[in-house]
This record gives structure tokens, C-alpha cells and sequence, in this order.
């Protein structure tokens, strides 16, 4: 039988297990997305990026009708409102990276503080914390993309990279998480150091 998407679909397996792999997301969690005119393909829900295959995905139109596969992820308005915020926009990947959130939590905002996170974002925006899988957060997260933001971080839960294409989606959510990696182990690097000066004096 004829498979919608096929490609796509092969594709956005093989960019989720290489999502799970980088540690990007654990169990369950995340979801990602390719469009191709007026149809995309997405995640399913409650589906492992660990272990996804082309059958994880359904496809769905722009309206959100679901034509094929398993019920789509519960955050698929989220990605449905980037499409519609940004034509220019082919992909969207949705992680929980540790460093990311963990450094918004210590106060610090994340930047591109590597030369690869260069090429991939300019900046990070942040949306407040919201309640997952709602058109509340959907909108938020449209809202800061259609500003021209690709990364966008959501505070205590995770971050949303859009770009034209998967493989940029998914270079750039890893990029983005590796340079939060290096801005935290710096601030945690000064922290100590402080502590230590302190000490000494004292
Ligand atoms: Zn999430």
C-alpha cells in the first residue's frame, strides 16, 4: 500500500532516533514535523523517538484534519501556527534538552556561544512557562517565530527549532543545546570560582 509522505516520513524516523540518541529527549517525550505544501507529516503521539519508524508519523493538512497514520502529537497546533506565522518555514522539532532549561532556571538567558550555534540562530526567545498541548502555548510560540525567531526557548519545559529544512531543524536544536551546555558549565565554572575566592579570604 501506498504510504503518504514516504520520504518525509523516513526522514523525520531517522532525525528522531538521532534526536533520542544526542539525549535531546528521553522516553516519550518531543515531537518534530515536515511540510510539504499543504500537508505535514508529524509525530505521533505517545510515540518513542528512540525506536520511531516511518509508521509513527501521521499526516495531517493545515486545518489539522488527520488523513493517515497514528493520532498526531497533542502539541500539533503549535507546529500547524509556525506553518501558517512562517511560509518560509519546512520543519519543526520539539526537545526537552537539559542544559537549556536548567540555564533559564539559573537566570541565564541562552545564547549561540559557539561557532556551529552561530550558524544555525541569531538568538533565543523565550516563551513563560504554559501548559503543554494547548492553543494557548501554540500561539505563544507562533507569535515568537513570526517575530523571525527559529529558536524558541519554553521556560521549565523544553525548546522549539524551526528551520526550511529538517536536517537544519535538527542541527540547530542540537547546536542550540550544546552551546546552553558550555554557557552553563561556564557559569557554574565562575560560581565555583567565587565560592572559592571567598572562602579564601574569609
Ligand atoms: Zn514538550
Amino acid at each position: 500500500m501506498e504510504m503518504m509522505l514516504e520520504e518525509e516520513r523516513e526522514e523525520l524516523a531517522r532525525e528522531a532516533r538521532y534526536l533520542a540518541a544526542q539525549g535531546l529527549v528521553a522516553g516519550r517525550e518531543g515531537n518534530l514535523s515536515v511540510r510539504r505544501g499543504d500537508l505535514v507529516a508529524i509525530k505521533g503521539t505517545g510515540v518513542r523517538m528512540l525506536d520511531a519508524s516511518p509508521g509513527d508519523f501521521s499526516v495531517i493538512d493545515m486545518l489539522g484534519k488527520h488523513l493517515e497514520g497514528p493520532r498526531p502529537s497533542s502539541e500539533y497546533r503549535m507546529h500547524l501556527m509556525i506553518y501558517g506565522a512562517r511560509p518560509d518555514i519546512g520543519a519543526v522539532v520539539h526537545v526537552h534538552p537539559a542544559f537549556t532549561i536548567s540555564l533559564r532556571a539559573l537566570g541565564i538567558a541562552p545564547e549561540p556561544s559557539t561557532e556551529e550555534a552561530k550558524l544555525y540562530y541569531g538568538r533565543v526567545c523565550a516563551v513563560p512557562p504554559i501548559d503543554p498541548g494547548t492553543e494557548e502555548l501554540a500561539s505563544a510560540v507562533a507569535r515568537a517565530a513570526s517575530s523571525g525567531c527559529n529558536a524558541v526557548l519554553l521556560e521549565g519545559h523544553g525548546l522549539v527549532f524551526s528551520a526550511a529544512e529538517l536536517k537544519d531543524a535538527v542541527d540547530g536544536a542540537v547546536a542550540e543545546e550544546r552551546s546552553s551546555q558550555v554557557q552553563f558549565m561556564g557559569a557554574i565554572s565562575d560560581l565555583l570560582q567565587k565560592i572559592y575566592f571567598t572562602c579564601a579570604r574569609s
